[in-house]
């Protein structure tokens, strides 16, 4: 350990909760001790602490053996594991100055101390010599993957490299890094470049009052006295325009959204060639032909081709849905009196007129027969309950972060104790937005470790004394929560590097998209969705019309996401010589390759200001949340003909899917519990799209 950290974490060694092991049940943190200034001591202290390990087993003078190597890797980074999981759940639900600075400070020292792992030659060789005489070393099935994926997992880094070459890759990520980062600094400048104004009150017939105010005080607030300026929010698709009668200003607000990064001060369209020229080269360094078949190699998809594949054969279906939308909207627009034809900015405007038609649905009448506490206990933990026989026992005792944090235990059918499970369901300052669920300990057998596992949310909490009443969509969301949940919860694995919800991209949102349609299971909704005042079942007419006002608009919103993951796809698998030279040609090549250049329907994002791929950690995975999306629905189908809510299929799923986190290769966990490989017939009902 360097010095200066030695005397660093001298001093505070005693008082810093963070640095020993919770004595709390699981090893639960110690919310009512930890403080900001616990943190970076704690982080800083603990990579020391693990380089040092790391080092150790490097270079011990022993012959490689799997013990002495990778159950030894495994159990090194105790006290970073501890903090950084306490500290970057608490940055993303209570954050605060202090949070972000240390964030901020030690993203980079994080990143490097992966590369002091991951780029050490002497361990990679020790890892090398166990993988190539993997099949006779006697190990077990997860002991077997473990190897592989740590023999993957340090190719993929450049171990294999030599020195000259692994320079090469340190310089490409560091450009990479500084590409991104003017991508992203980028798209922040566009907001002010691309924001629209408005002159005159009367353009904006149709917005709420609330809407026209917050656009006059965002005018004001640039020194635009007597205007309105309407911002572009970061998809093609701009929710302003639902509203928005005066359909020259939907143009105008359109073409503004569409032609982002085109051109002008903050052009993004020079750092998409320039990055994807970028992972072409890094891709051909490690091995592989094109950056998506590195970046799908460790993916249950395996390969781009795969995922083209799973696409391919629903756009016809999807299309067919896209047609039938516009041409109710086109009626709509005939309707009121137009004669023009339907043009992209005119589709949000027209689609929510035909759905006020079809379903007029009062939000306020729907949410009354969703009290969050009641969704909760009778809907979601009666649901697990019926599946999997687990309770959820209120710990009024165990200290929590927030007072709005709740906190369980969680037993099994047979009684044991299983879990700790901390519900954070209430939006609040600090708190980032959507839902998330995550892990303060992970399960693992090797460390004799259990789960500590919470969910977060974004509920508006009702006013003290009032219920708090839930949209039908966030009831969905609190299942689809805890299936994560009990993803981490009910792992059963050896190694804490396989477990839990520790699997690929395209993997991880099938759990807990599973969970989602029990929210509309007869037995379950007789059972909590209850009016808050009256006790009284949801009506069945106005249930049928909740549901059915889901599938609405779904041809559109499929189409514009699958062309956008195509167009991820497609923009990472240049090869390495392939020159790019005019990007808006490009990416319309690449929507006709697939079937997915629609008149009217535009993909999410278009490359200028595509976020995920280009500066966000999604390059050549956008495609993940539709796959797991197939994944769930197809097994949920197969769960309803097999069964239904009961002990045997909960089991079946927690044996084959929950239980065994990354310990098998993806694909054959979805098969052990499906009997074959997934289809997309599932996922297109789910959607109405059939
Ligand atoms: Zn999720």
């Amino acid at each position: 350990m360097p010095v200066e950290v030695a005397e660093q974490v001298a001093g505070v060694v005693e008082s810093n909760p963070l640095m020993s092991i919770s004595p709390l049940q699981y090893q639960a943190p110690q919310f009512d001790q930890i403080k900001n200034e616990h943190f970076k001591p704690a982080l800083v202290a603990g990579m020391a602490e693990q380089l040092q390990e790391v080092d150790a087993i490097a270079n011990n003078p022993e012959p490689a053996t799997f013990d002495n190597t990778l159950v030894a890797l495994e159990k090194t980074g105790a006290l970073l594991n501890r903090a950084s999981l306490v500290f970057y759940n608490l940055a993303g639900s209570s954050s605060n100055e202090t949070i972000r600075a240390i964030q901020g400070e030690l993203a980079p020292k994080m990143a490097a101390h992966r590369d002091d792992i991951y780029l050490n030659k002497a361990l990679f060789k020790r890892v090398d010599a166990l993988y190539q005489q993997r099949e006779s070393l006697g190990l077990d099935a997860e002991s077997l993957r473990l190897l592989e994926v740590y023999h993957r997992d340090f190719v993929m880094a450049g171990a294999q490299l030599n020195d000259a070459q692994q320079q090469q890759i340190r310089d490409l990520n560091e450009q990479e890094a500084t590409l991104t980062n003017n991508f992203r600094q980028m798209l922040m400048a566009q907001r002010d470049e691309t924001a629209v104004v408005v002159d005159s009150v009367d353009e904006l017939a149709g917005l709420s009052e609330g809407q026209i105010a917050m656009l006059k005080a965002a005018a004001d607030e640039k020194g635009l006295d007597g205007k309105y300026l309407i911002y572009i929010t970061n998809t093609t698709r701009q929710p302003i325009l639902t509203n928005m009668d005066n359909r020259a200003l939907r143009d105008r607000v359109w073409q503004a959204s569409v032609n982002r990064g085109i051109a002008g001060e903050n052009a993004t369209y020079p750092l998409v060639q320039q990055l994807t020229a970028l992972r072409a080269e890094k891709a051909k360094l490690l091995g592989f032909d094109t950056w998506a078949d590195y970046r799908l190699a460790p993916a249950m998809a395996k390969t781009p081709q795969a995922v083209r594949d799973m696409f391919s054969s629903m756009v016809p279906k999807v299309a067919a849905n896209v047609e039938r939308e516009a041409e109710a909207i086109q009626q709509m627009i005939v309707a009121k009196g137009e004669t023009f034809k339907l043009q992209p900015w005119d589709w949000a405007y027209y689609a929510n007129q035909v759905r006020a038609e079809r379903f007029a649905l009062d939000e306020s009448e729907v949410k009354a027969y969703f009290e969050f506490k009641s969704v909760l206990e009778q809907g979601v933990f009666f649901t697990m309950n019926k599946l999997f026989g687990v309770t959820f026992k209120p710990r009024p005792d165990l200290p929590v972060y927030h007072e709005d944090v709740l906190a369980y235990e969680v037993f099994d059918a047979d009684g044991s104790s299983l879990a700790i499970f901390y519900g954070d369901y209430f939006a609040r300052e600090g708190k980032r937005g959507g839902a998330w669920m995550s892990a303060f300990v992970k399960q693992s057998g090797l460390l004799e470790a259990k789960p500590v596992i919470v969910n977060v949310m974004n509920i508006d909490k009702a006013a003290a004394g009032q219920p708090t009443l839930v949209s039908y969509d966030h009831a969905t969301t609190m299942f689809h929560e805890l299936g994560h949940g009990l993803h981490g919860m009910f792992s059963d694995v050896k190694y804490p590097s396989l477990s839990g919800t520790s699997v690929s991209r395209d993997f991880v949102e099938f759990p807990s998209t599973y969970q989602e349609d029990w929210a509309a299971n007869p037995e379950v909704l007789a059972n909590y969705a209850r009016h808050y005042k009256t006790g009284e079942p949801m009506p069945k007419a106005l249930l049928d019309k909740v549901l059915a006002s889901r599938s609405f608009n779904q041809g559109y919103d499929t189409m514009e996401y699958m062309a956008a993951a195509l167009l991820d796809m497609e923009w990472h698998s240049l090869a390495v010589d392939s020159k790019v030279e005019d990007v808006a040609a490009f990416e319309a090549d690449a929507l006709a390759k697939n079937g997915v250049k629609l008149d009217y329907v535009l993909p999410r994002y278009r490359s200028g200001y595509f976020s995920h791929a280009f500066p966000g950690g999604y390059s050549a995975s956008y495609y993940a949340y539709m796959w797991s999306e197939i994944l769930a629905a197809d097994a949920f189908a197969y769960t309803q003909r097999s069964g239904g809510l009961n002990r045997a299929s909960g089991d079946k799923f927690r044996k084959h899917v929950l239980s065994v986190g990354n310990s098998i290769d993806p694909m054959e966990t979805y098969k052990a519990f499906r009997g074959e490989a997934p289809k997309t017939a599932a996922l297109l009902e789910r959607r109405g799209l059939l």
